[in-house]
Parts: structure tokens; sequence; C-alpha cells
């Protein structure tokens, strides 16, 4: 009974760690349809499509109900156990790149290149994964500790745990890039200009299922038994394998809490660039800049591998998602549209868990590609949003008649900064900010390889207008827009009493005497005041071009809108013909024969007679 107890009480902490054992079925199947795919998808995890054979996994429950359709299916050995795999068990034996680290030197190795090159290199744990381990990642650039407006561009591998090359190449580009920098150009400019993050082992619970000693047992999915590439939340925020894994939920955190631009996700059974969507035939509005983009990976790799490498799935080495096979819930695609980051898929190596010995070969292959898919976050546009005091505002940026919801930018809040890839050509830009109406920014060019810089500043800076009055009468008039306009607050106290050639408000007057309700924009007054005052009101500039006073036959009480004085012939150029005397509060002026005054000034307002109607527009 007490035997009994203890079992029970052991399966239950086996549950709640999340150590259930389960059974990793590789297999390939034929299709009739390739249509069929959409349905297989949501039962097992599909790996790759040539021709009507389809390689896909399954845990215990997928493959029961995937042997419910009837399909001819035939048991493949696991990837992983191919080859024998050499481990390293040193820091120094797992720089030589021709090995597999186990769990604790891959730990170790990354903290080095922290101790190594603390100016340039940062190792920020992501968080832990179902059986403890760590998800790595190592922060790249020149002043590593000082947020900068850079692109923050992302490379991870082995979210598949039996993917391995990727995981391999990484360590090394972390390796290359600290020691490469201040001596190789390509590098210092990548780690000048950029913020590279790499994480090379996303799923080590997959990798090290056979244990931390270990990459011989690793399997595609989680110790949960899920496959993390179909685990992130569709584009509608449904879920496509149920539970969000914990996995999961860190990376989305993680690229949440970031402002990735630009992103490329490593994995291996085939040799492809794998670009959006993976989720929909749709095409991504950029698709032309997707393919070249991707082809700046390929003709690379392609040059500097073997004859074949890179055209198991096409001959130039690239694919649309959706073209090779549909899938739901891929990271690939929720990086792309909700972390509006543009995130690819790079497949690298056929075999999965490739020989340790063959790594170094796959490094010469892809070394330059992986510098070179970097160095597209340098181009495209790169702006700035700020208010119209210089502070970095949170904007979005979308390109009318071309971006849908999925593919807008946003600016980063730290800095303001965004980034827009885009292919040659003419484009509209629309700015939104909360509390700014959209600002459009048209006819930005971009051009191939070239970077556009973009400042842009929301709304504008409030004008400070200061206006003396004279106790008594003053002729008076504002050319900002008043954000407040009750009297009091604009006036004070001084205030006798305000009117225009109609209307009068006094505040020691009964209500019903006041006939006139508020200040208005672009009018002139008549102000009385208890003693000498200088009013500071802050709003707008008025823009004088704009505001059109209609002026009647005769005497007309007018503002003067310009920011500057003007002599009185310049600013009344427009109606000349038809004045025929200007008048300030102790002056006179008429266009035959000047007078006591000769200039207009901010602040004043102008009696003006006119021989008939006109309209009053100051240049
Ligand atoms: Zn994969």
């Amino acid at each position: 009974m007490k035997r009994l107890t203890i079992l029970i009480l052991l399966m239950l902490l086996a549950v709640v760690i999340g150590a259930k054992e389960w059974n990793q079925y590789y297999f390939k199947f034929e299709l009739l349809d390739k249509a069929e795919l959409k349905n297989i998808g949501r039962i097992v995890s599909i790996d790759n499509v040539k021709g009507n054979w389809v390689y896909a996994y399954a845990n215990d429950d997928e493959w029961k109900a995937f042997q419910e359709l009837g399909y001819k299916t035939r048991l493949l050995p696991s990837p992983a156990s191919q080859f024998s795999p050499v481990m390293s068990s040193s820091v120094a034996q797992t720089r030589l790149w021709d090995s597999y680290p186990t769990y604790e030197i891959y730990v170790s190795t990354m903290n080095a290149f922290a101790t190594a090159y603390p100016d340039l290199c940062q190792i920020v744990d992501a968080g832990t994964t179902i059986g403890g381990r760590k998800i790595l990642l190592a922060k790249i650039s020149d002043n590593v500790a000082t947020p900068e407006a850079e692109p923050e561009v992302l490379y991870t591998g082995t979210i598949h745990g039996d993917e391995t090359t990727g995981f391999i190449l990484l360590l090394r580009l972390i390796d290359t890039l600290l020691s490469g920098y201040g001596s190789d150009p390509r590098i210092t400019s990548l780690v000048n200009n950029l913020e590279i993050w790499i994480g090379p082992n996303t799923n080590p619970d997959g990798t090290y299922y056979g244990g931390n000693s270990t990459v011989s047992g690793a399997r595609r999915y989680n110790a949960n038994g899920y496959d993390l590439n179909r685990n992130f939340p569709n584009y509608d925020g449904s879920l496509n394998t149920g539970a969000i894994q914990t996995e999961t939920n860190l990376m989305m955190n993680f690229a949440n809490n970031h402002h990735f631009v630009l992103a490329a996700n490593f994995h291996g059974g085939a040799e492809v660039v794998n670009y959006p969507w993976d989720y929909t035939y749709t095409l991504h509005p950029d698709n032309n800049w997707w393919i070249n983009a991707s082809l700046v990976y390929a003709n690379s790799v392609q040059a500097n591998g073997p004859s074949g490498y890179f055209t198991s799935v096409s001959s130039n080495g690239i694919t649309n998602g959706a073209a090779w096979y549909v899938i739901g819930g891929g990271r690939q695609d929720w990086m792309n549209y909700s972390a509006h980051c543009r995130e690819v898929t790079l497949e690298i190596s056929n075999t999965k868990l490739p020989a340790a010995s063959t790594l170094p070969n796959y490094w010469n292959y892809n070394y330059n590609a992986m510098l070179s898919y970097l160095e597209q976050a340098n181009y495209g546009i790169h702006g700035v949003v700020s208010d119209p005091y210089g502070n970095p505002l949170s904007a979005t940026i979308s390109i009318s008649g071309h971006d849908n919801a999925f593919t807008t930018v946003i600016t980063d809040p730290a800095k303001g900064d965004f980034y827009r890839f885009l292919s040659p050509g003419t484009y509209n830009l629309t700015i939104s900010a909360a509390g700014y109406p959209d600002k459009v920014v048209s006819n930005v060019v971009v051009n191939a390889n070239t970077q556009t810089p973009l400042n842009i500043t929301m709304g504008e800076l409030p004008h400070y207008q200061e206006i003396s009055l004279q106790p008594g009468w003053n002729l008076m008039s504002f050319n900002i827009n008043l954000g407040s306009n009750d009297f009091e607050s604009v006036f004070g106290t001084e205030l006798q009493q305000i009117k225009n050639c109609s209307q009068t408000y006094s505040p020691t007057m009964a209500e019903h005497f006041n006939t006139l309700p508020a200040l208005q924009t672009a009018k002139g007054y008549w102000v009385n005041n208890s003693s000498a005052n200088t009013l500071s009101v802050q709003g707008q500039l008025l823009s004088p071009t704009s505001h059109s006073q209609a002026l009647v036959s005769g005497w007309n009480l007018v503002s003067y809108l310009p920011d500057s004085s003007m002599a009185i012939s310049t600013a009344l150029a427009g109606i000349i013909d038809r004045v025929q005397e200007v008048r300030s509060l102790n002056g006179s002026w008429t266009p035959s024969l000047g007078g006591s005054f000769s200039t207009l000034e901010p602040g004043k307002a102008y009696w003006i007679k006119v021989s008939e109607p006109c309209n009053l527009v100051y240049p």
C-alpha cells in the first residue's frame, strides 16, 4: 500500500515537472493531393515535402490520430541517430567547431564570450525551459550596455531540437564577430551599426533529450512533446497545437520586449531559404523584397558550397513558405505579423544532425551569407519619429496602397527609430502616433542597397506670444491659435472691457450685457486695461496666408497675423488699390502720403478703411 502511494506520488510529480515520457515517431507517407496537407498539418508536424512524399513527426497522441486517417506509412529511424556524435567536454574543444558541446559546456562557452569581450557582448537569459535548461542569447554591439538607435537583428537556432547545424554555426558566429571586431572591417561595421542578438539553441530540452552529456537522443519537440514551431498563436490569436508552451512564451516575451526588425531562424532537414508566409498562399506585400533578401543568402551559399548545395527544394535555393507546404503556428509568421519583424526560416543542411567533422564545411558554405543577410538591415528607410521637443515617440508606420495590418512597422519607443525594408521605388508613408494627427510623408525614394534616412516630427512646438498692454484702451490681436479662450485666463484681473466692432464683454457687467461670447482666432479687439500688463499666451502659430479677413466698404477692425513686423505697403499689398487709410491707436497712414507710422506689428490690431469690399490675406 505504502509502495503504491509512493508510486502514485512519483507519477504525479512526473506530470507536474513535465517529465512525461513520450515516444517520437518519424515517418513518411504518400499523398494523393497536396490539399490534404492542410488538414494533416493540424494532426502531425510536417517536416518536409518531396513530390508526393511527406516526411513528418508525431508524439503518441498525434501518431494515434494520424493512423486513423489510413495513409500507408513507413516509420523511419530518428534523424538524430544517423551519426554517433563527437561531444566536447571543454570550452576550448568546443571552439575548434568540430564537435557538439555538452549542455554544461554550451552554457560555459556562452558565458565565456561575455567574460572575454565585456564591452561587446552580454549573455542574456531569456528564461528556463520545462526541463530546467536555459534559453541563452548573446547580445553583440559596440557600446553593448547602452541602448542606441540601431536596427536590432536576431539569429536563433534549433527550435527543432534535432536540427543542430545552426546550433554550432551560430555559436561560431558569436565567436567570429567578437574576435574579428576591430580588425575585420566588415565585422566591425556590422557590430558598430547593428544590435546583433544570437540564440544558438532555443529548444535545449529537445537537443539534450538523451541527457546533458550527448545530443545523440535529440528530438524535434520540447520536453512536453510539442513542436515549438507549430505552437505560436495564429494571426487571429487562435492556437494551432493546444497549450502555448513555456519555451514559446519565453520567445514571445523576449521578442515583445525588444524591437527586432530583421531575423532568421536556423533549421535543418532541407537546404533552402523559406520566406513568408507559411500559413497562407496570399503573397506578402513585400514579396519582391523577400525574394531579393532570400537570394542574397541563397546565392552566397550556392557560390561557397559544393555543387548541389541549397537545391533540395528549388534550384535557386529559395521558396515561398506556403508554396513548399503550409503550416500554422510557426515562429516565422508570428515574428512577422505580431512582432513587426522580417523573419525568414533558414534550412541549412539536408542532414539534420550531421557528423561533427562536417560542421566546419557548413560554416564555410554559410559564413559569408550569414553576414550578407544581416547587412540587409543597413538598407531601406531608417527613420526616427519624435515629438516637437525631440523626444522619441511610439508610432506605427504604414505605406498606403501597399501594407496590410500584418506588415506595418513600429518605432522602438526608447529611441523612436524604425526600419522599413523595401524594394527600390517611391513610397508614401503614413505615421500614426497617439495624441497627434496622422502625418503623411510623400515620395520617399528607396534605392537598392542604400540607406534612406528620414526624420519625422509629429505636431508642432507651441508658439509663445507676448503682448504689452498700456493702461486704458489698446488695439490688439493674437496671431496664435489660443488653446483656452476664456477672457480671465488670457487677460487676468486687469481687464476692464474688451470689444470688437459690434460686441462687448466686461467682467464687471451683468451677464446679459456681455454680447462677446469668447475670443476668436484672427480677430482684432479693443481692450481696456486697468494697468500696464504683459500678456503671455501659448498656442500654435497661425499661418497668415491661410487666414482671409473679409473687409467691408469703409472702416474695419483687423488683426495682424504675421509673426514679424512688416512695412504697411508690403503687408497690405494684396488690397493696396482699395486701401484709403490705416489707423493705429495713435497714428495714421495713407498709401499716397504715408503718415505717422509705417509698419504693422504682431500683437496689435488696426483700423483699415477700404473703398470697396475685399479680402485681406497677409503675405
Ligand atoms: Zn525545423
